[in-house]
């Protein structure tokens, strides 16, 4: 995650003149292996997805372009680690994202519509009260799914 942090560091830091010019950091994503784990190969890349929009409470708006690679000796292929662990697939809203509606929704007891200037003054993301509503949903799923995890470990030991 080092390298990610420095990278999304730096592409914070260039955010300001970005806004400027009306567009967002792309920041590519993929795995920090460059020979194969499994038969040391060198890896190729064998796919460039297009840029994918995630709104985070970290570093603002980003795009991310995902780059899968390949391995020509034995076929394996490679995704980065870490982007699974910002943004679930296919969403455009990274995981704090989710915590901090439901920290200011559940802790800080705010409404919805103070929760969206909190996000548009302190985060500079424009988030509908729909998409907050859906955010803060998916903060008590994941809230309900860690607590039966952890009832459930508990129960097997
Ligand atoms: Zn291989």
């Amino acid at each position: 995650m080092g390298a990610l942090n420095s990278e999304l560091e730096r592409q914070r830091d260039a955010l300001s003149l970005s806004k400027v010019v009306g567009d967002i950091p792309v920041i590519n994503m993929d795995t920090e292996h460059t020979v194969c784990p499994v038969c040391g190969t060198g890896l190729v890349v064998e796919k460039v997805k297009v840029p994918r929009k995630v709104f985070t409470v970290a570093y603002g708006e980003l795009g991310i372009r995902e780059r899968v690679k390949k391995c020509p000796g034995c076929g394996g292929k490679y995704r980065s680690v870490d982007l699974p662990e910002i943004v679930e697939p296919g969403c455009n809203y990274a995981y704090d994202c989710i915590v901090e509606a439901g920290r200011l929704r559940f802790i800080e007891k705010r409404q919805i519509t103070e929760i969206q200037s909190i996000f548009d003054g302190k985060y500079h993301l424009q988030v509908s009260c729909t998409q907050l509503r859906r955010l803060v949903y998916g903060f008590l799923y994941y809230l309900g799914r860690l607590h039966y995890q952890s009832t459930r470990t508990r129960f097997l030991m």
